[in-house]
């Protein structure tokens, strides 16, 4: 038996004035996506803004349903959408926004578990780390730069 730990990097930005340029003009587009989100049901909206090693950035927000699981993450809605219309281009960092309808969230927004799962395809599928920008109403912004960090022991086969 052998004892192990496993240890991330990441980092905190106070506001989005403080992010890169790049960065920051990517988590705008996050922000104004989710205000179009279809969030009816969790009142919880969320914009992804995807930007490509090409340039292109391709948005995605949340989009509900009546019968819940049938609904998709913002994150998903835009890798997928990003992936179907420019398959042989890299991500190279995506923008998540949360923005509750109702109040403020006291936390920036991480990808669920599922679309942490996609973004390690992705990764796969461009051969290259994705940085991941994680923000909200809560002003405060983690960042990291592969989606390894958020997701040890990932599925693969
Ligand atoms: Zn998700």
């Amino acid at each position: 038996m052998k004892n192990s730990t496993i240890e991330i990097t990441y980092q905190i930005f106070s506001n989005m004035e403080e992010l890169p340029q790049e960065d920051r003009r990517l988590m705008e587009k996050a922000q104004e996506v989710s205000l179009s989100a279809y969030a009816d049901y969790s009142r919880f909206r969320v914009g992804a803004a995807v930007l490509l090693s090409s340039g292109e950035v391709v948005l995605g927000n949340n989009q509900e349903n009546v019968s819940y699981p049938e609904g998709l993450c913002a994150e998903r809605v835009a890798l997928f959408s990003a992936m179907s219309q420019y398959p042989q281009k890299q991500v190279k960092t995506i923008a998540i926004y949360g923005n509750p309808m109702d109040c403020k969230s006291n936390h920036y927004t991480t990808p669920c578990g599922a679309c942490r799962q996609v973004l390690m395809e992705c990764e796969h599928r461009g051969k290259g780390n994705i940085r991941i920008l994680c923000g909200g109403t809560a002003a405060e912004i983690l960042v990291v730069e592969s989606a390894k960090s958020l997701l040890p022991f990932h599925f693969n086969m």
